[in-house]
C-alpha cells in the first residue's frame, strides 16, 4: 500500500549571522493511512522543525518529503525516478491540518464562527460543510454552544472545538504539536481520549509531537524516538497492546503500558542518546 507521507534522508540546518544550526540529520520514515504516530526527543532536538517541513513551511536541504497524491504518482511511475523531490508548501498547507498548544480561538466570535472561519476565508462553506460542521459538534457535544463565546467553554471543550475548526476543512493528515500541554492534568486525561477517539472516527492520520511519554504510548500505533541535535531517529517502537482498539485511558490500565512507559525512558534517558549504532 502506498504510505500517505514519505520523509527520505531529509536533513535541515537554520542559517543566520552567527553560524549554522544543524537541526535535523538523514531522517527517515513513512506514515500509513490513517496512522497516529508520535515523535519523542528531548528538547531542543528539532521536532518542531521536523513538522514545519512535514508542513512545507521550510524545505530540505537535501533528501524529500512527499505526500498524499505526490506520492502515490511517484510510486506509479517508479523506475523513471526524477528525485530528490518536494511538495510545494503551497500544495501542503490545504491539505494539512495543525492542532497547537494554544487553541487560537477568536474571543468576538461565537464558536460556530469559530469553527467555520477556515471555510469561510477558503470560500468552501457551502450547505454540504455546513452540515458536516453541525454533525460534528452535535457528535462532539458542542452544539449546544454553537453560540456561546469561547471564554464560556471550560478547557477541554475549547481544544475540541480547535479540533473541530481544523477537521472542518477536511486535511488528509493532522500534525498536533504539543496540542494538551497547556491544559491541566486532569483535563489533560479526558482531552487526549477525546481527540484520540474524534480522530479514530474521522479516520484521520495524525502525527503527534509530545515530550510526555504516558501520552504517546496512549495515543500511538508507532512512536519514533529522535537522538539529540541534530536529529536522527534513534529506534521507531511499534505500540501492539493485546487488546485492540482501546481507548487513551484504557491504555494507561492496559498490562503493556508500563514496559512500553519504560522502554522509552530508557531510550531517552541513555547517557548516550546519539544515535544507535
Ligand atoms: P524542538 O521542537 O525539539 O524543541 P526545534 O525544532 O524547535 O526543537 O529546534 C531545533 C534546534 O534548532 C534548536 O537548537 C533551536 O534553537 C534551533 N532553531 C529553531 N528555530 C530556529 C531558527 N529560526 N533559527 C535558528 N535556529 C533555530
Amino acid at each position: 500500500m502506498t504510505p500517505l507521507l514519505e520523509l527520505d534522508q531529509v536533513s535541515y540546518a537554520y542559517h543566520s549571522r552567527n553560524g549554522e544550526t544543524y537541526a535535523l540529520s538523514d531522517i527517515s520514515f513513512q506514515v500509513q493511512q490513517g496512522e497516529f504516530i508520535a515523535i519523542v526527543g528531548p528538547s531542543g532536538c528539532g521536532k518542531s522543525t521536523l513538522l514545519s517541513l512535514i508542513s512545507g513551511l521550510l524545505v530540505p536541504e537535501s533528501g524529500s518529503v512527499l505526500f498524499g497524491r505526490t506520492l502515490q504518482e511517484r510510486k506509479t511511475k517508479e523506475g523513471k525516478k526524477t528525485f530528490p523531490e518536494t511538495d510545494s508548501g503551497e500544495k501542503l498547507c490545504s491539505r494539512i491540518g495543525y492542532m497547537l498548544q494554544r487553541d487560537h480561538l477568536f474571543e468576538w466570535r461565537t464558536i460556530y464562527e469559530n469553527v467555520v472561519l477556515g471555510l469561510e476565508i477558503q470560500h468552501r462553506l457551502n450547505e454540504d460543510a455546513k452540515m458536516r460542521v453541525d454533525k460534528m459538534l452535535m457528535d462532539y457535544g458542542l452544539y449546544r454552544f454553537r453560540s456561546a463565546k469561547p471564554s464560556e467553554l471550560s478547557g477541554g471543550m475549547r481544544q475540541r472545538a480547535a479540533l473541530i475548526r481544523t477537521l472542518a476543512l477536511d486535511p488528509e493528515l493532522l500534525l498536533l504539536d504539543e496540542p494538551f500541554s497547556a491544559l491541566d492534568f486532569q483535563t489533560r486525561l479526558s482531552v487526549c481520549d477525546d481527540v484520540a477517539q474524534i480522530l479514530r472516527r474521522e479516520k484521520k492520520t495524525a502525527i503527534l509531537v509530545t515530550h510526555d511519554l504516558s501520552e504517546a504510548v496512549s495515543m500511538a500505533d508507532r512512536i519514533i524516538v529522535l537522538t539529540r541535535r541534530p536529529a536522527r531517529i534513534r529506534t521507531i517502537l511499534e505500540m501492539k497492546f493485546e487488546q485492540k482498539n482501546l481507548t487513551p485511558l484504557e491504555r494507561r490500565n492496559a498490562p503493556e503500558f508500563k514496559d512500553y512507559f519504560n522502554v522509552l525512558w530508557r531510550e531517552l534517558n541513555s547517557r548516550d542518546l546519539g544515535e544507535r549504532s
